[in-house]
């Protein structure tokens, strides 16, 4: 294909939209409020926590899809009035859909983005839902009717592929064969640049038939996410559209490709937290996702003049294969989907940031024609020349013989390139068509299925991909498992399932279904039994919804949905029920893989660790437990979901060697070292829990003992401490009762000592859960610049602590009275492990007097008789020793 010179030096730049979706169940069961608003083609955030921090941006359109709509009686959304804000299908396909179609027509490259997280609507703005078709079966529709529009005038070819990059893996979604290891090849070509090869591209004729093969491959998304556990919003889908012409009158052929792609969920992309967990993950967690980020920043930097000297194309399959939609030869459009509840702000404004950079980027599309049809001239009119040749050569006789040869072989490989070039597009056709038919046989055969018999509805965590699988249950009596060899079976795949799973019988029941740990399903009865066909209430949340309710997790009934519900606690039971399913998909992959270690959802009271304890905020965390020598780690939601993707990996891996793929790359999962293994961390001190010793009695200079109950993060007793607050004397001494105090104010710019006393563990939890451990104590007192730490105690499960620390104020201030009269001190029950060091007080920037006594308080200038503790580190450790610190 030729460039046409006039178009070399035109620029274009990406063209971008933004959109922002309804609220959903979960949202409004929140009571979230919409943070994102727009005013013609500016999009305005707002931050939830602050509302004086707005930030703005324009685009070339901005969708109002949140409010304003109404479903009519065929289920489609439209604007509540004529005229009004809301932006439906239509309105977005008009914009940005009917703009690439008149490219792809005209013969430029075009290209069509979606980006977004999880949930925002790359799915819904590309592919739709139900009668809401998105802009690829709508542009498709198109496409077609002006192919037949303007028939006369030229023949239109259109070829269709349809393929997933999942972990830098190209899997073609159309392909019939099984799936081959390690994903087809990409490979470059100078003319061409990078191509997937072997790509099934299969030629069509109408919007029908496009639609049908994106469900088939939809269909084929859904099964390998299922067999080989993979999650969806981490995968790439491209559909790749070509477009050929050819103009008879002109003998001009004209292409275009139009890709269009829905993104991967644009918020795996940030690390969950420490240096050695950023190791871990590396980029694996979406290199092509990252790549792409990198790209558009440099082309964005390029097109607003800096220097780059590198745009790292080659760094990722994705971007290989959209080089010429990003910087090159393409129309390209972006179109960044928000959600728009006040919980998902940092990353719909990351969402915004990134749209807002892809603005930026500059291409310089071509119109790409090419001479085919003067080709089929030319040949034609080079045989006509070489027979004539050969004539004459016939009738000089034997002597031209190996010449007539050389011309006969030339003759007909010209015949064979012009019939070739003629005939392709006609043969494709007719065995598309046949394929089409089959497939078209299939969906008849699965609607009649569909009348007959119950059956069972796949239900995924994306919406797009629920739904997709059927499968019927006859009468009689059925297996349902691996098997797929016995001929009364029903062949499930998928993590957790057994060969032999479970047996259906086909009576009169209506259920809900789970088989192993994520192959969730829909019970469909017989048809006398079925109520609405409207299934789509009974989505992944609402299973998840149940499940947590079965293990006693639940909003109260009144409560979900009121606006009254605290919205922390809504955000942890929806992060539990999101995790639920995670964690037991985790669990079996660690007893697939043999890893030894378990994984239990917990919740986290953030209470305990509030000095005053007003804390209401809840945390979903996940215990990691080591099955042998009982380590225990815990991660964080964030940690987790990351982890849990490179144990996909690993596991993915595993599967794809167990079938004796020696393509497989990565290393031997069975072997990985411990720095790469997802499933380990070091051994680390672990937060047991807490206990408030309250200061109040210091304010009136009273002693106070106390049996402390240490409560663990889900509210259960870890150990009972004894302790103690003493005031003293700057000498350490014991104050007498003539010292108590009736005003507290009085101690206001006076000195005040005292001493916390920490005396002895009595039934600790930890250490009766396995001898192998340890404890400390680690605290922080008002303005102390660093915690202290106890001395270690191991093995024992009622250990006696002894341990003693005095703090004075020289002058005490209004703020440290405060402090006590309305402060714990929290004391954080540390536990220590096989394998972990202990915590040591740090003790930089701390105070402290030689006698070992440290200063609080101090807002003053430096008195004389303090000074750093750097200084007198040597001391304080000797001091340390002999009082056993
Ligand atoms: P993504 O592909 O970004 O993960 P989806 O497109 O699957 O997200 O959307 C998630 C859910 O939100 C789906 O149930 C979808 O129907 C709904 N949704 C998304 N955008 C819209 C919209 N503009 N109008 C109505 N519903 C929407
Ligand atoms: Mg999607």
């Amino acid at each position: 294909m030729k460039a046409k010179a006039s178009d070399m030096h035109s620029k274009d730049c990406v063209r971008v939209a933004v959109r922002v979706r309804p609220f959903n169940k979960r949202e409004r069961d929140a009571g979230s409020r919409c943070i994102v608003s727009m005013v013609t083609s500016s999009v305005t955030i707002q931050d939830p926590r602050d509302s004086e921090n707005r930030r703005s941006f324009c685009f070339d359109y901005a969708y109002w899809s949140h409010s304003g709509f109404t479903r009519d009686h065929s289920g489609l959304y439209v604007a509540e009035e004529p005229g009004g804000r809301y932006a439906d299908q239509d309105s977005v396909f008009q914009d940005l859909g009917e703009g690439i179609l008149e490219n792809a027509l005209q013969g430029y490259n075009a290209t069509l983005l979606a980006y977004g997280q999880t949930g925002s609507g790359k799915s819904y703005s590309m592919v739709g839902y139900g009668p809401n078709k998105g802009l690829v079966p709508k542009l498709s529709d198109r496409l077609f009717r002006v192919v037949r529009e303007n028939q006369d005038t030229r023949q239109c070819q259109v070829f269709f592929s349809m393929m997933e990059i999942y972990n830098e893996q190209v899997v073609d979604l159309l392909s019939r064969g099984s799936r081959i290891p390690g994903g087809l090849r990409v490979r470059e070509e100078q003319q061409r640049g990078f191509y997937v090869e072997g790509l099934r591209t299969v030629p069509c004729d109408s919007a029908s038939q496009v639609e049908q093969l994106m469900e088939q491959g939809t269909r084929t998304r859904t099964t390998t996410a299922t067999h080989m556990n993979a999650n969806s919003s981490r995968s790439h889908m491209v559909i790749l559209l070509q477009l050929k012409q050819i103009f008879s009158k002109e003998s001009i052929t004209k292409q275009s490709n139009i890709n269009l792609v829905d993104l991967a969920g644009s918020e795996r992309q940030r690390s969950s937290g420490s240096e050695a967990d950023r190791l871990k993950e590396g980029t694996a967690i979406n290199l092509s996702l990252t790549t792409l980020g990198n790209v558009i920043s440099a082309l964005a930097d390029v097109a607003v003049g800096k220097k780059v000297i590198h745009i790292p194309y080659r760094d990722s399959v994705l971007t290989k294969l959209l080089q010429s939609a990003l910087g090159g030869n393409s129309r390209t459009v972006m179109i960044a989907t928000l959600s728009p509840a006040d919980i998902c702000y940092e990353e719909s404004l990351s969402t915004l940031r990134y749209a807002e950079r892809a603005k930026r980027i500059q291409n310089r599309p071509v119109v790409n024609e090419s001479p085919t049809e003067r080709l089929v001239k030319e040949l034609k009119a080079e045989n006509a020349r070489l027979l004539q040749r050969l004539n004459r050569l016939g009738q000089e006789g034997r002597r031209a013989a190996n010449e007539t040869k050389e011309l006969r072989q030339l003759l007909t490989h010209n015949e064979l390139q012009i019939r070739a070039i003629q005939t392709m597009w006609e043969q494709h056709l007719q065995e598309a068509l046949k394929d089409w038919e089959q497939q078209y046989a299939n969906i008849t055969q699965e609607r009649r299925m569909m009348q007959m018999h119950p059956y069972i509805l796949n239900i995924n965590e994306d919406a797009q991909l629920s739904g997709v699988i059927k499968l019927f249950i006859q009468e009689g009596e059925w297996e349902v498992g691996l098997c797929d060899s016995s001929p009364r079976c029903i062949s499930v795949k998928g993590l957790g399932i057994q060969e032999r799973h479970a047996v259906f019988k086909n009576e009169q029941r209506q259920d809900r279904l789970i088989l192993g740990s994520n192959c969730t399903y829909l019970f469909i009865g017989f048809p006398s039994e079925r109520g609405v066909d409207d299934w789509s209430r009974y989505d992944y949340d609402f299973f998840q919804s149940e499940l947590a309710a079965a293990e006693g997790i639940h909003l109260g009934e009144s409560s979900a949905g009121s606006s009254q519900t605290d919205p922390s606690l809504l955000a942890v039971f929806y992060d539990y029920i999101e995790l639920m399913p995670m964690v037991a998909e985790a669990n079996q992959m660690s007893q697939e893989l043999n890893k030894g270690v378990e994984f239990k959802l917990e919740i986290k009271n953030l209470a305990l660790s509030d000095p005053k304890g007003h804390d209401l905020e809840k945390e979903t965390v996940v215990r990691v437990t080591s099955v042998g020598k009982k380590q225990v780690w815990m991660w964080s939601k964030a940690k987790f979901v990351n982890r849990k993707f490179l144990m996909e990996e690993v596991y993915q891996q595993h599967q794809a060697e167990q079938s004796g793929d020696s393509r497989a790359q990565g290393p031997c999962t069975s072997a990985l070292p411990r720095d790469k293994d997802p499933f380990w961390d070091p051994v680390e001190p672990l937060l047991l829990g807490t206990a408030h010793l309250w200061l109040q009695s210091l304010a009136f200079r009273i002693p106070l003992e106390e049996q402390l109950e240490v409560l663990g993060s889900d509210g259960r007793e870890e150990a009972i401490l004894q302790a103690q607050l003493v005031p003293c004397s700057s000498t350490g001494l014991p104050l007498a009762e003539d010292d108590i105090l009736i005003d507290p104010c009085e101690l206001l710019g006076r000195r005040l000592d005292f001493q916390l006393i920490l005396e002895q563990f009595c039934g600790l939890h930890w250490i009766r859960e396995a001898r192998n451990r340890g404890v400390q104590i680690g605290f922080r007192l008002f303005d102390c610049s660093q915690p202290l730490y106890t001395p270690a105690v191991w093995h024992n499960i009622n250990p006696l602590l002894d341990y003693r620390v005095h703090f004075a104020s020289l002058h005490t201030s209004r703020r440290l009275l405060d402090y006590l009269q309305s402060s714990a001190v929290v004391l954080e029950l540390w536990g220590l492990q096989e394998g972990s060091s202990d915590l040591t007080s740090s003790l930089e920037g701390m105070r402290m007097t030689t006698e070992g006594i440290f200063i609080i308080d101090e807002t003053g200038p430096t008195n004389a008789a303090v000074s750093l503790m750097s200084s007198h580190f040597d001391l304080f450790l000797k001091l340390r020793k002999r009082r056993a610190f």
